[in-house]
C-alpha cells in the first residue's frame, strides 16, 4: 500500500483530475480497482492524480482510525480540538494539496446496506460527467446536510466533487463498478477518448440527516437504500423515543447505532432533474 499520490500525465495538454479510493478504509472496491488499473494506466490528455484516501484505515479494514476522514474537509473553526489532533486531519491536509491542483474529483465508496445499488453523489456542477458513470441514481444535497467530505471540499473551492457509491461493500460486483466508473470518469473528463453513451438517470435530493440522541438507536426493520417511507412511519427507536418521518421520503444508509451523535439515516425526495 503506497501512501503517496501518483501522477499520470498524458501526451497532450488537458484538464487535471483526481481519483481517490479508500477514504473509508473498509470500503475496498475502489482500492482493489486501483491495484488492478494503476500498473497499466495510460492517459491521452491532461494529468490525473490517483491514490488512497486513508492508508492506515485501509490496512486495518476500518472505516477510519480516529475520526471520519470524509467529515473533516471543513474549515478549521468547525472542527474540534481532537479532530485537529487526529491522523485523519493530517491526512486531509495532505490530500488537499492535490485536490487544490485538480479541477474535478472522483471519490470511490461503497454502502454498508446489503443489496445497495450503485449511485452517485454530486451537485449540479457535475453535469456532463455523471451521466457517463455506470449508475441509475444521481443523489444531491449532501453538501448541506452532511458537510466535510472530499466532494464537499471540491465544490466549496469552485471545483467539481463526485462521490460514487459502488453498491454493498461485501458484494464482489462493487469492484467491477469501481473499475468501470474510473474509466467512465477519465473518458467524460477528456483524459481518454469518450466512446460512451450518456445514461438515463433518476434524481434524488437529500433533505435530512438524523443523528442519534442516545447511545442506543435500533431500526424498526432493515431498510434498503432508497426504500420509500410514508409520512409518520416509524424508522427506529432512539433510547425510548420512536423516531418518525414528518413527510414521505426515501431513506438512505439506515444503520443501528451505539453512540450519541452518530449518523443513523438520511432522508431524500425524488426530483425530475439534478438542479
Ligand atoms: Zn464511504
Amino acid at each position: 500500500m503506497f501512501k503517496e499520490i501518483i501522477k499520470i500525465t498524458g501526451k497532450w495538454s488537458g484538464p487535471t483530475s483526481i481519483i481517490l479510493a479508500g477514504v473509508h478504509g473498509d470500503e475496498k472496491c475502489g482500492v482493489k480497482a486501483l491495484e488492478k488499473i494503476i500498473p497499466n494506466l495510460k492517459i491521452e490528455k491532461g494529468r490525473v492524480f490517483i491514490g488512497y484516501g486513508n492508508p492506515q484505515a485501509i490496512e486495518k479494514t476500518q472505516r477510519f482510525t480516529e475520526v471520519n476522514l470524509n467529515r473533516i474537509f471543513k474549515k478549521d473553526n468547525l472542527l474540534s480540538k481532537s479532530d485537529k489532533k487526529s491522523y485523519e486531519y493530517k491526512r486531509a491536509r495532505f490530500l488537499k494539496k492535490y485536490l487544490n491542483q485538480s479541477d474535478a474529483l472522483l471519490d470511490i465508496h461503497a454502502s454498508h446496506t446489503p443489496m445497495s445499488k450503485p449511485f452517485v453523489i454530486c451537485e449540479t456542477n457535475a453535469k456532463g460527467i455523471v451521466e457517463y458513470l455506470p449508475v441509475e441514481r444521481v443523489v444531491s444535497g449532501f453538501d448541506q446536510i452532511e458537510p466535510g467530505g472530499t466532494d464537499y471540499y471540491m465544490n466549496s473551492i469552485g471545483k467539481i466533487g463526485i462521490c460514487i457509491e459502488c453498491g454493498f461493500l461485501g458484494d464482489p460486483q462493487s469492484e467491477q463498478i469501481a473499475e468501470e466508473s474510473i474509466y467512465a470518469f477519465l473518458k467524460a473528463r477528456g483524459h481518454l477518448t469518450n466512446d460512451l453513451i450518456p445514461q438515463e438517470q433518476s434524481y434524488i435530493r437529500m433533505f435530512d440527516l438524523y443523528k442519534t440522541k442516545t447511545n442506543k438507536f435500533i431500526l424498526a426493520k432493515l431498510f434498503d437504500d432508497f426504500e420509500g417511507i410514508s409520512k409518520g412511519q416509524v424508522i427506529g427507536v432512539d433510547g425510548n423515543q420512536e423516531v418518525k418521518t414528518k413527510k414521505t421520503a426515501v431513506i438512505l444508509f439506515a444503520r443501528n447505532r451505539e453512540k450519541v451523535g452518530e449518523e443513523a439515516f438520511l432522508l431524500g425526495k425524488n426530483k425530475k432533474s439534478l438542479a
